[in-house]
């Protein structure tokens, strides 16, 4: 088979492959670079322009992986996209609100290029994506290609744990197979059940290395992080200050929400309204309608009848009184310019009964991730429109991935064995630990780690 790496960038970047297997051609993933700017920010659909695409197969609805869908399905107007059920009742809304953020940024930032597409695009794609269940065949190839008596090549969704609708997808060719990991998490979130990868052989195995370089220090477990979290915001809570925790809207803003729902029940948390943005709340009602089919903890559980969840309203929080404690799970997750997170942690850093939570990665480049760098009384630049700053708030940082530990995709790698193993969606020093691991331990598998633009025959 031939394998085309599309980031645009060695980083995390925005998620795109394009597969060749048995002359039959499949995009995985159709991401957006989430630091990238206009064009930049979309993967190479320029190498693949030639190529007839058969069928788009998204793993999940994070933007870098699903962001610029609509700019791929115009080069590839034949394509039928599949996605998990799960995904297909959120695509649309994730869509929509990059439609609503490119013009947004078009007028703030003077980013001419934006919107990359309209709404009237969204709109259009949407007959043509088709949901299913996790562990189904799917046939994707198109159907005039596939003659009598030849079998084409099907794919399957397995269920990832790392967000709702997350998937890993197996490709299989009459005789070759690649599973691709896309985010995957192997350890039970506060909501979210771990991935359901048993028996997950292929010869080809496409992994995601997010925590390559993040060792658990000794004596972690996930239970003592959440105590030190619930014990943090009762801490501030109690000296009516407010909490912060940037969050992202789809998985992230639902496992924190989850949290303090049953810090209520548990009767650890007086009834308070949480304050969320709206997308946050679109999702987490699609967490509470789909929780019937939904590998989860807490099935029974809606947040949106055990939490008084209250959408901020545009300005809001630049005059809200923030004394007297207040709990807000807003995006975005990495703080960038003109959210609501952006703007309540300006009005938050100087105060030192105000706190901000982080509970997931913030990019070093970001305002989020220059926040949790500096010191207690250190001054820096925030961002470009909030300029200098001095830290006097309480910040933490928490670590709730819902990324695998590497340990855990080592081991993955081994129970997959396969020929070979393509590294993806890390930094280089984490692509550099599983390469290096994987060789100790697995002498036999061969390890690439396919560079931008280029294109692999395994
Ligand atoms: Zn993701
Ligand atoms: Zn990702």
């Amino acid at each position: 088979m031939k394998i085309l790496n599309l980031n645009p960038a060695t980083d995390i970047g925005a998620s795109s492959w394009f597969v060749e297997m048995e002359g039959h051609r499949l995009l995985m993933d159709a991401g957006t670079h989430p630091r990238l700017e206009g064009r930049d920010a979309l993967p190479r659909y320029d190498l693949i322009k030639k190529e007839e695409v058969d069928a788009i197969a998204i793993s999940h609805c994070h933007h870098d992986h699903v962001g610029s869908l609509p700019v791929a399905l115009r080069q590839f107007p034949q394509a039928h996209v599949l996605m998990t059920e799960l995904s297909y009742f959120l695509v649309e809304r994730v869509l929509h609100n990059s439609v609503n953020v490119m013009k947004r940024q078009r007028e703030e930032l003077g980013i001419q290029e934006y919107p990359l597409y309209s709404h009237d695009e969204v709109d259009e794609l949407a007959p043509r994506i088709q949901g299913f269940k996790y562990n189904r065949d799917v046939e994707w190839a198109s159907f005039h290609k596939t003659r009598a008596g030849f079998i084409s090549p099907t794919l399957e969704f397995y269920d990832a744990g790392h967000t709702l609708g997350s998937a890993g997808i197996m490709v299989r060719g009459r005789k070759e197979t690649l599973f691709y990991t896309g985010d995957v998490c192997f350890h039970d979130q506060t909501i979210l059940r771990g991935a359901r990868f048993e028996d997950v052989k292929a010869e080809v195995l496409l992994m995601e290395t997010t925590r390559g370089q993040r060792q658990l220090p000794p004596g972690f477990s996930r239970e003592k992080e959440i105590e030190r979290l619930s014990a943090a915001i009762l801490r501030v809570l109690h000296r009516r200050g407010s909490v912060l925790i940037p969050s992202f809207a789809l998985g992230r803003t639902q496992e924190i929400l989850t949290l303090l729902a049953i810090m209520m029940r548990e009767g650890k948390l007086k009834p308070q309204p949480v304050y969320i943005g709206g997308l946050g709340r679109v999702f987490t009602e699609i967490y509470d309608l789909e929780s019937h089919r939904t590998h989860r903890q807490y099935p029974n559980l809606q947040m949106h009848d055990a939490l008084n969840l209250t959408v901020l309203e545009k300005g809001q929080v630049d005059k809200m009184k923030l004394t007297g404690g207040r709990l807000f799970v807003v995006t975005a997750g990495m703080m960038s310019e003109h959210t609501a997170s952006h703007n309540l942690a300006l009005r938050m850093i100087g105060d030192k009964d105000q706190a901000i939570f982080f509970v997931g990665y913030a990019d070093p480049e970001t305002p989020g991730g220059r926040l949790k760098a500096a010191k207690p009384g250190e001054t820096f630049i925030l961002s470009p429109s909030a300029g200098e700053v001095t830290r006097r708030c309480e910040v933490e940082d928490f670590d709730l991935t819902a990324h695998a530990n590497r340990d855990d995709l080592l081991d993955f790698v081994g129970e997959v064995d396969p020929r070979v193993v393509l590294l993806s969606h890390g930094e280089d020093g984490s692509r550099d630990w599983f390469a290096e691991q994987i060789h100790a331990r697995y002498p036999k598998i061969k390890v690439l780690a396919p560079k931008p633009g280029e294109v692999l025959e395994v």
